[in-house]
């Protein structure tokens, strides 16, 4: 049987590598190839960049209703096609597929109408002043102009739902893109580019150039007719792409890496509900989220019976495969990532923490025999310092810390060179406005998880990110702000 090859978006034409060279895309839940991704170059790079050069004035000039109108149809078409796109999404990255049906896709939907919506109703600015000379002044204005060319480059864990929370917002404020998804999972940004022919954008709007971050992504960072980069990974990876776009002044917008703390109070509401929620926040998508939270602070006063409670959760955690609907969590997103956690899991037990479930890998029968899958794990036992409580292990892996006041909790929650978000679960009001306050974090949910207002802004402290994301955070990162000063 051959194997699909997933097609570069060049000029609005799909095209393959210009050195016919292709890396292999697994499917994480049987360990088999399933696709090719093109291994391109900074041949094809270069190629997408002059289109994309060729495009800029007309679709800068473009009315905003028009730009929109391409968005909304882009979102439609994926619409139409959601079982596919999730289908897709769930054999590239090993998620269940009623994540990727109920989370991935529909998101990457709202993230394209969001943004049609937001660059029509976008308000603009304008400052009157008086002037020294009575009956004369002036009035401001400040024009929110196109950059022109932008890169945006994201990662593996929610390919598509972080794809279009960058392409979206720059499209619609009239720059042209060149995008990289992850040669880890590449397969729904190549179905988008193909849509997208459909949906209306004029040739080299946007482009998708498919293939590795030193390769392709750095070419895209490096370009000097790169005007911006958006970029989401790891801090290693943020951290290589700003010294290579700090020396050209360009624009760059870095979310990456976190180490996020749920802190329970004795006074939260622990419902089951909410109960379900401290679980999914640390499990959900394998735990493979940048927003998980995987240091699970506790009060001490009900560490004990919180923690039987909890592990009793974790344990009804069903693993299998992503398919099948019955199942919680599904496999790693590559062979690679596996032995990374599970060599986390070996330190955790190095450090002398205690391994209160899980703590290995699971061999699932059947079709997923091959496949990347690691039993839920709970630590505890190990100090704030500990490795396992300071990097990140982007796994199903939660390690239990106990504290005892506000103080020792606010210490232990902000020990950390990462500050994407927090969780606090309290019912005092005071409490949480206090603490919220305190925490070094740039997101920070009380009595939730995971809730999201697009018009938000997102994005971390510290090692965990540069610049903010959403609402019109995003519609300033890829515009221009240019100030007119008229006297009359
Ligand atoms: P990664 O840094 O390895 O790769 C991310 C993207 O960057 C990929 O497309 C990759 O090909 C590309 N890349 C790699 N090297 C590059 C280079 N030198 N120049 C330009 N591009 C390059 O990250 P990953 O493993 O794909 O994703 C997991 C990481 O992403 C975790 O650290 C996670 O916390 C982080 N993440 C952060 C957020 C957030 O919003 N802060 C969201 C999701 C994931």
């Amino acid at each position: 049987m051959s194997i699909h090859r997933l097609a570069n978006l060049i000029d609005g034409r799909l095209q393959p590598p210009q050195h016919d060279a292709w890396l292999d895309v697994h499917e994480p839940a049987s360990g088999k190839v399933f696709a090719h991704c093109p291994d391109s170059t900074a041949v094809d790079v270069d190629a997408a960049v002059a289109a994309a050069n060729r495009a800029a004035v007309g679709w800068a000039n473009t009315p905003a209703e028009q730009r929109a109108q391409c968005l909304l149809r882009l979102a439609d078409l994926i619409e139409a096609r959601l079982e596919e796109f999730a289908a897709l999404e769930s054999r590239d990255s090993g998620k269940p597929l009623a994540l990727a049906r109920s989370l991935d896709i529909p998101r990457a939907i709202s993230n394209l109408r969001h943004f049609a919506a937001a660059i029509v109703t976008w308000d603009s600015e304008s400052h009157a002043m008086a002037t020294r000379t009575p009956g004369t002044g002036a009035i401001n204005y400040t024009l929110r102009q196109p950059l022109g060319v932008v890169g945006c480059i994201s990662p593996w864990n929610l390919p598509l739902y972080l794809f279009t929370w960058k392409i979206a917002p720059a499209l619609a404020v009239g720059d042209t893109v060149v995008a990289k998804p992850s040669e880890v999972t590449p397969c729904t940004a190549a179905l988008l580019g193909e849509l997208s022919i459909a949906a209306g954008f004029p040739p080299g709007v946007l482009n998708i150039v498919q293939g590795r971050g030193p390769t392709v992504g750095q070419s895209i960072v490096a370009h000097p007719q790169v005007k911006a980069v958006s970029f989401t990974g790891s801090t290693a990876t943020g951290a290589q792409i700003a010294a290579v776009a700090a020396p050209q002044f360009k624009k760059v917008s870095l979310e990456m890496g976190g180490k996020n703390p749920a802190i329970v109070f004795a006074d939260a509401d622990l419902s089951d509900a909410n109960l379900d929620t401290i679980v999914r926040s640390g499990f959900a998508n394998q735990g493979e989220i940048c927003l998980c939270g995987s240091r699970l602070l506790v009060q001490r006063s009900i560490y004990d019976t919180f923690r039987e409670r909890y592990l009793a959760r974790v344990r009804a955690l069903r693993i299998g495969d992503p398919q099948d609907a019955g199942n919680d969590l599904g496999a790693m997103v590559s062979q690679a990532h596996f032995d990374k956690v599970l060599g986390c899991i070996e330190q955790a037990r190095a450090e002398d923490g205690q391994v209160l479930c899980g703590g290995h890998a699971l061999s699932v029968p059947g079709r997923c025999a091959g496949g990347w899958f690691i039993a839920p794990t709970v630590i505890e036992n190990l100090p704030s310092s500990a490795q396992t409580n300071q990097q990140e292990i982007f796994g199903p892996v939660v390690s239990l810390i106990p504290f005892e006041d506000e103080a020792e909790a606010l210490a232990i929650a902000n020990d950390s060179r990462y500050g994407l978000a927090a969780s606090l679960w309290t019912q005092d009001l005071s409490r949480a406005h206090r603490f919220g306050a305190q925490l070094e974090f740039g997101i920070v949910w009380i009595n939730c998880w995971l809730l999201r207002d697009l018009r938000t802004p997102f994005g971390g402290a510290k090692q965990s990110g540069l610049g903010r994301e959403g609402g019109s955070d995003a519609l300033h990162f890829f515009t221009e702000p240019k100030n007119i000063c008229i006297r009359y």
